[in-house]
């Protein structure tokens, strides 16, 4: 993903999450100004589930498998260049994985033109619990690792570290996600190809996978079945900071914050303490402000362009390993990564069980 902007002066609106989410109320239509245009979106919020009870929030906060989660890692934690052989093993092993857990699982392939390498044949990985829902609450992220030359580079924030959090979200919840495969509101993840440019990035040279998936999507119909696409990126490092993007999906990251305090103040957070390693307030994850402005294109713009309504989880500022050979194992904090892991099952399952 390419950072458009800077983003120190981008915070334009600053309140705590309660008295936000006290003043968010339904509308049907919402205006979202990005790359420079006027977005009119449907409000995603007039679907509102319930929070989770205390008996499910505690029963659900302590399903885990941390091991599950290193193991994934370790599995798709080798340089992946598109078209290359080990971007067939993770495709395989991300493919397998789903299947095994009895998920849906299609390959969007296509080719198109590369810099550098050429032509090149690419595949979205498409997993559902149930291929004929009516809407769908998409968790995506990518799964080619950059090309750069003469470095070994294998992207463990960027993006191994979202791809395992997917699988281990699809693993850990098995159980709980099983009523959804005859939902008409059900669960898809989404795994990206080609999301690195080969040589600079721009309109012709980044996000493959996505611009052509949302093009063929729009051309079928299919982009109203999606509630919303939440996107993770750059994640696996410490002391990480979200930020609301989007005015059309605000509630629902104050959800995201709203689950991170609760689980904060059950102590059922891993080493919930900053790291020293970063200079802003990192005493939380989500942010309880807006970044409007600091504009990041990343596998979500294609879908954002044509009015799907997206969260895109990505901590800002980029972790500083990010295109560098250091973006390795080394960078991986567990504990963050099962904290964040935890809070999106969370959400995942309130978001997909809670309809009233
Ligand atoms: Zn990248």
């Amino acid at each position: 993903m390419r950072h458009l902007l800077g983003w120190g002066s981008a915070i334009i609106r600053n309140s705590s999450w309660t008295s936000a989410l006290r003043n968010i109320l339904p509308k049907r239509k919402k205006k979202i100004y990005n790359l420079g245009v006027c977005f009119e979106a449907e409000d995603v919020t007039v679907y509102n589930p319930s929070q989770l009870s205390d008996v499910q929030f505690l029963e659900y906060s302590n399903l885990s498998d941390g091991q599950h989660l290193r193991e994934a890692v370790q599995n798709i934690l080798i340089p992946r260049v598109v078209g290359t052989a080990n971007h067939s093993i993770v495709r395989q092993y991300i493919v397998n994985s789903l299947r095994d857990l009895k998920w849906h699982v299609e390959l969007n392939s296509f080719h198109d033109k590369a810099p550098i390498v050429g032509q090149l044949h690419f595949h979205n990985i498409i997993a559902t619990l149930n291929p004929q829902a009516e809407r769908y609450l998409v968790l995506a992220c990518h799964y080619d690792s950059k090309y750069i030359p003469d470095v070994e580079f294998v992207g463990a924030i960027d993006s191994a570290v979202p791809c395992a959090m997917l699988l281990n979200l699809a693993k850990v919840l098995e159980e709980q996600l099983r009523p959804l495969q005859t939902a008409k509101l059900s669960l898809m993840l989404l795994f990206f190809d080609g999301e690195e440019a080969f040589e600079e990035w721009g309109p012709n040279d980044s996000i493959y996978g996505a611009r052509h998936l949302a093009k063929l999507w729009e051309k079928q119909g299919k982009l109203d079945r999606i509630d919303m696409l939440v996107l993770l990126d750059l994640l696996g490092a410490p002391d990480p900071a979200f930020y609301s993007f989007f005015g059309n999906t605000e509630l629902w990251f104050m959800r995201l914050a709203d689950l991170e305090q609760r689980l904060a103040e059950k102590s059922l957070l891993e080493r919930y303490v900053n790291s020293g390693v970063n200079n802003w307030d990192p005493t939380r994850y989500f942010q309880p402000q807006a970044l409007r402005s600091g504009l990041v294109e990343d596998d979500h713009i294609p879908f954002l362009r044509r009015n799907v309504p997206v969260v895109h989880l990505i901590p800002m500022p980029f972790p500083s390993v990010w295109h560098t050979q250091h973006d390795n194992e080394s960078v991986i904090d567990y504990a963050t990564t099962n904290n964040l892991a935890l809070i999106i099952r969370l959400f995942t399952l309130e978001y997909l069980l809670g309809a009233k």
